[in-house]
């Protein structure tokens, strides 16, 4: 057995399910990448989480390794004190109790957090966020969400649900969004607004033809793509996601007055047009002295979700580590 602490992390977004060994070393040992989509609900999910846990316990256990406890990320509102996900409009989860279903597969400490609180608390512990207390985290990929770091502990708000800035409106007569209401960040920002809008405005460039594209057909590389290669209509909606990303930015660093803003999730890959519309944002607007924090990719990259679920219990909260406990 390792001397240095490890644990199984789970990242579970809407299309895949990743597992990996981290260990207390800032290393994943081996991970396991599992396509979820399409599955929905208590069931088929809490099927497919306890599978996936059962391969990666089988696969230490054959090496000789003893997981510490099991960190689970996922999107939505959660209830870390219990290990329940309240609610999950991706995965159609209400009320689940994720911990007590791991539990029965790995009878160790297990620590359920929001995706990207988890991914804000990893960058805070081991990656960007490094030696600040005020940090912030805003990520972009299929949604678009924000989690803070108040003196050094995630601000979660009264029901856990701080931090939704993708469903935060910004046009009052917009596109009808996924949660339901009209006109949200999400709408003209995210992957699926991105895409949608780019097939709404006509000509793009799908891989190397130039044509009339269904919607179906379209992906937000295939419009990042044609945006990079001077198609005028996908460098607008480009654009105009960025221009509204760095205005909601502007607006965290506002309201919060953080030592450093992280961004993260698939729409801020290093070089995207993204990152340096949301940097200029911030960088361009001062307040009475005050100076902009600086703004850095996410350590961890794609990694972000499955490294900070392993932090909830390798850089746990308290002081003390879950396993040392009685
Ligand atoms: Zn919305």
């Amino acid at each position: 057995m390792s001397h240095i602490p490890e644990v199984l992390a789970v990242d579970m977004g809407g299309t895949l399910l990743r597992v990996g060994v981290v260990t207390a070393d800032r290393t994943i040992a081996q991970q396991w990448v599992h396509h979820i989509e399409g599955r929905r609900g208590a069931a088929p999910i809490g099927a497919a989480l306890q599978s996936a846990l059962r391969e990666a316990a089988g696969w230490m256990s054959a090496h000789a390794r003893y997981p510490a406890g099991v960190g689970i990320a996922i999107p939505g509102v959660i209830d870390p004190e219990d290990g329940i996900a309240r609610y999950s409009a991706n995965l159609d989860l209400h009320n689940v109790p994720v911990a007590a279903l791991a539990r029965e597969v790995i009878p160790a400490p297990v620590a359920v957090e929001n995706d990207v609180r988890a991914a804000a608390w990893g960058e805070y512990q081991w990656g960007a966020g490094l030696g600040t207390r005020y940090m912030v985290y805003m990520s972009a990929g299929t949604g678009i969400a924000a989690a803070v770091i108040d003196d050094g502990r995630p601000y979660r708000g009264i029901s856990g649900a701080a931090g939704e800035l993708g469903h935060a409106p910004v046009f009052p007569d917009g596109e009808r969004c996924s949660c339901g209401n009209v006109g949200c960040l999400e709408t003209v920002a995210s992957g699926w607004g991105i895409v949608h809008r780019a097939a709404q405005s006509g000509m793009v460039r799908v891989g190397a033809g130039l044509g009339r594209s269904s919607e179906a057909a379209l992906t937000v590389e295939a419009v990042f793509q044609a945006a990079a290669t001077g198609d005028r209509a996908a460098t607008a909606v480009i654009d105009d996601a960025g221009v509204y990303l760095g205005q909601a930015a502007v607006s965290l660093v506002r309201l919060l007055n953080p030592q450093k803003l992280i961004l993260g999730g698939g729409l801020f890959f290093a070089g995207s047009p993204l990152v340096a519309a949301v940097t200029a944002a911030v960088e361009g607007v001062s307040l009475s002295g005050e100076m902009p924090p600086p703004v850095s990719l996410a350590a961890f990259g794609s990694n972000s979700g499955l490294i900070g679920a392993a932090c909830l219990l390798l850089a746990p909260e308290s002081a003390s580590r879950p396993w040392e406990l009685s």
